[in-house]
């Protein structure tokens, strides 16, 4: 285990850098919604609904997608997946959806994991 531990201590992340990475360091603006050590969850350029923001871990550290985490990563994901709900509660009394794209058939566009919270209107079920 401890092995295991080390092996993917030192895994890098050699996918190259997304427009996010830009978005985390300031260098483009975005409409940043909440903001701390671990995560990012700022406005979606191009909103789906009244409300749309993504959450995002500031470090990807080899997060291009969800099936890509390691087991070191869970309290990050479950970190995302927490602040996600803040952000919906806040701003989606009614309720709201959480969607993580993965990959090609996930229609993934942004290699650098983001949960989507989406809401402000009457969401359908199945999505396309
Ligand atoms: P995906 O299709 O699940 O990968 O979602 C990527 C999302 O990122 C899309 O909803 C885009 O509208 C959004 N997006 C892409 N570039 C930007 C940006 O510069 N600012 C904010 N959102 C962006």
């Amino acid at each position: 285990e401890v092995q295991l531990a080390k092996e993917l201590a030192e895994k890098k992340d050699t996918a190259p850098e997304t427009i996010f990475d830009k978005i985390v360091r300031k260098e483009i603006p975005s409409k940043v919604v909440f903001e701390d050590e671990r995560v990012l969850a700022f406005r979606d350029v191009s909103p789906q609904a009244p409300v749309h923001v993504l959450v995002i871990p500031k470090a990807r550290d080899g997060l291009t997608q969800l099936s890509n985490a390691r087991e070191d990563q869970e309290a990050l994901l479950g970190h995302l997946m927490y602040v996600a709900s803040r952000v919906g509660k806040d701003e989606c009394p009614e309720g709201f959806r959480i969607v993580i794209n993965d990959g090609k058939h996930g229609a993934q566009s942004v290699p650098h994991l983001h949960l989507h919270v989406i809401g402000g209107r009457q969401m359908q079920w199945p999505p396309g």
